[in-house]
């Protein structure tokens, strides 16, 4: 190819196309090519620009030839690049490939700037020397290979952000590369730490993962599947698994892997259908329990008349005391198993959780015996909790005789009472506990400890590892009970052979909300009766209504009995005069206790009231909270008891809604002692 001098946009330099075919054909080429095609003479004028150049630089080719090649330069890189093109020219024929590793900038005709790659030869011909640009405009490329790493990298940041674990192996199994979610799973420290480890190493089931290989793969995926896999720190984690496989044909296949750890949602669930499964127990026991109590009252309601009729020979009277003997234990087996159920009345009462522990320090000792050292850590302040005081130091004491047991050789005993924040597991273990803050009652040992299976049903009723003699299985059961019913929970920490501890977490109250109280005439002598004295008793359960009305006569009380609220009322319509005393059920059919004495309240104001139960599902609905300055005598209960209790009521100051009584002391009565309760 010569250079002609003279040379039009369209053709190539030199060519006479009548006599230079091959000229012509290397025209259509320079004319076709999909890159800009630029030749210059030795003063760098613009001597040929193809279309692919015309469309890179924005200029017709009739505007450019002729004119300096600085035109399609940027202005900062002009002089060095006419320099270099110069230098290039002197050198006379040299080809150089620049482009992609030393970029030069390109100048459009609308003056925005561009990174090109320039292939550049120089061909000296008889007339001077021509340089010859092929130019590529890498801007596209440029603008694809950005969106490809930004794409690469956003889905990077996914992987590594996602919460699942994601991870590939090869076809062994080995990891080949794991994200952070999958590391934190396993417990490792590291991405790398996890790279070439074996994944079926860490298999529970070893197996799994070759019946995995042999065919669970449908297609290319299998069904999700779940699996405990060992960690790299300690202990074990539940993930769910579902793999696909690619590749295969011309390379090595490889297993895409995505892991949820269920570790927590397993555990969360054994808990619920645990509580759940103690819920339908505490209501088929409470409702058991209730029926006997009944049972049991009227059983010692019976026995205690026979024991006052004179013509009993002797040897009888030792039998009808077996008989009330046996009748206080099962009452007292039903009040344990009322506490699982939650359907015991409790008496709930601003009191100081540590108080309740310091005033219970030399019993517990004593239970404790002289080879186990004690140490009770409280704190100073901030222990209030709205609790039933006589209950607490029933959990106190069934928990101090289990740590004992625990413990048959002698060991450590600690009791902590303080504020405390369940932590997110704590309260997992809970389910239902409230918003804080809590005061924690712990009781640990350094016994036995508890092993997994013991523990799934620790709080079940009956259920206990220990000889007749010693267990019944409802110590944790009723504690279980006592502390949900006063809207706390229980959380347990043990292994086998690293002891054990039982945190009991209870709302914490302010001691501000301490009400007035005003007490019950207590001791040991109950105040005399005094009559006329008429009262109105309110009983479904026919065999106990019975007994009530046969005690209150012998005991010269006038009285009237009804077998529920409507029946009640309807007496109050006649002519007799009004009755100074309610003995009522707290829960009847119908119009309820609560309901019944509120409505006789509002016809005779000043009528106290007594009631009977043997759990108040009324009382707890409602917070267990009876009419103010009720008494509660929870059944089973003598005769005595009752004229105790309703002596008791009749020497109080009456109560207000504003005053409240706390628990007074256990009347007379032997045996079975039920705690009588003026309702706030
Ligand atoms: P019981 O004491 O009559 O067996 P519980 O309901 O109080 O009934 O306890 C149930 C079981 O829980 C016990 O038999 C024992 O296996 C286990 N347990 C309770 N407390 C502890 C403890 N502190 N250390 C070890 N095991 C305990």
């Amino acid at each position: 190819m010569e250079l002609d001098g003279e040379v039009a946009a369209t053709h190539p330099v030199g060519v006479e196309a009548e006599r230079d075919d091959d000229g012509s054909q290397l025209w259509h080429v320079v004319a076709l090519s999909a890159e800009g095609i630029i030749s210059t003479d030795e003063q760098q004028r613009i001597l040929l620009f193809n279309r692919a150049a015309e469309e890179i630089f924005g200029y017709e080719a009739e505007e450019v030839i002729g004119q300096q090649l600085a035109i399609l330069i940027p202005s900062s890189v002009r002089e060095r690049h006419h320099e270099m093109v110069d230098r290039m020219l002197a050198q006379g024929t040299v080809s150089r490939r620049m482009g992609e590793r030393h970029v030069l900038r390109g100048r459009r005709r609308s003056g925005e700037e561009f990174d090109a790659g320039i292939s550049f030869s120089t061909l000296r011909l008889a007339h001077g020397s021509i340089a010859t640009a092929v130019v590529r405009d890498l801007t596209e490329l440029r603008r694809a290979r950005d969106l490809a790493r930004q794409s690469e990298s956003r889905y990077r940041t996914l992987v590594d952000l996602s919460p699942v674990g994601i991870f590939t192996c090869a076809d062994d199994g080995t990891i080949l590369d794991a994200n952070p979610a999958l590391v934190a799973m396993l417990g490792a420290e590291s991405a790398a730490a996890v790279r070439g480890q074996s994944l079926p190493a860490r298999f529970a089931d070893p197996e799994c993962w070759d019946r995995l290989r042999d065919g669970r793969f449908v297609g290319h995926a299998h069904a999700p599947l779940e699996q405990r896999l060992w960690r790299f720190d300690t202990g074990h984690v539940d993930l769910m698994l579902k793999f696909r496989r690619a590749g295969g044909v011309t390379d090595a296949p490889i297993i895409y892997g995505f892991a949820l750890d269920v570790t927590e949602r397993r555990r969360l669930e054994a808990t619920v259908s645990r509580a759940d499964h103690l819920h339908s127990l505490g209501k088929l026991a409470g409702g058991v329990a209730h029926d006997f109590n009944n049972l049991i009252s009227i059983i010692r309601l019976c026995a205690e008349s026979m024991r006052d009729d004179p013509a009993i020979p002797g040897e009888s009277r030792l039998d009808l005391e077996d008989i009330d003997r046996a009748a206080v234990r099962a009452g007292e087996l039903t009040q344990q198993l009322l506490a699982f159920g939650r359907r015991q009345v409790l008496h709930p009462r601003p009191l100081d959780l540590a108080e309740v522990v310091l005033r219970n320090e030399g019993l517990v000792r004593r239970l404790l015996g002289e080879d186990v050292s004690l140490r009770i850590t409280t704190a100073p302040e901030g222990t209030d909790v709205l609790a039933d005081d006589a209950q607490i130091e029933r959990v106190l004491v069934n928990l101090i005789t289990n740590a004992r047991d625990a413990m048959p050789t002698g060991g450590n005993v600690s009791i902590t009472v303080g504020r405390a924040e369940p932590s997110a597991l704590e309260r997992a273990e809970c389910l239902s506990l409230p918003p804080g803050p809590f005061v924690r009652l712990a009781v640990s040992d350094s016994g036995s400890g508890i092993d997994p299976a013991t523990r799934a049903r620790l709080f079940e009723p009956f259920f206990t590892t220990k000889d007749v003699a010693n267990g019944t299985g409802l110590g944790l059961a009723s504690i279980y009970g006592i502390v949900l019913q006063s809207g706390g929970g229980i959380t347990v920490a043990s292994a086998p052979g690293e002891g054990t501890t039982f945190s009991l977490w209870f709302p914490a109250i302010s001691a501000k909300v301490y009400p007035t109280t005003v007490a019950l005439p207590n001791g040991d002598v109950p105040p005399a009766l005094r009559l006329p004295l008429r009262v109105l008793v309110v009983e479904d359960e026919d065999g106990i209504r019975r007994l009530v009305v046969r005690a209150l006569e012998r005991r010269g009380i006038e009285v009237r009995a009804a077998a529920d609220g409507p029946a009640a009322l309807a007496l109050l319509t006649g002519e007799s005069p009004p009755p100074d005393v309610i003995i009522s059920d707290v829960v009847l059919p119908g119009l309820s206790g609560q309901q019944l004495v509120e409505q006789v309240a509002a016809q005779v104001p000043d009528v106290r009231t007594l009631f009977i139960s043997g759990y108040s599902r009324d009382a707890v609905q409602k917070h267990g909270r009876l009419r103010p300055g009720s008494v509660l005598l929870p059944k089973p209960f003598t005769a005595e008891q009752l004229m105790d209790a309703l002596a008791r009521l009749l020497a109080a100051t009456p109560a207000s809604p504003a005053s409240a009584a706390p628990t007074a002391g256990a009347p007379s009565g032997g045996g079975h002692a039920p705690t009588l309760e003026v309702s706030r």
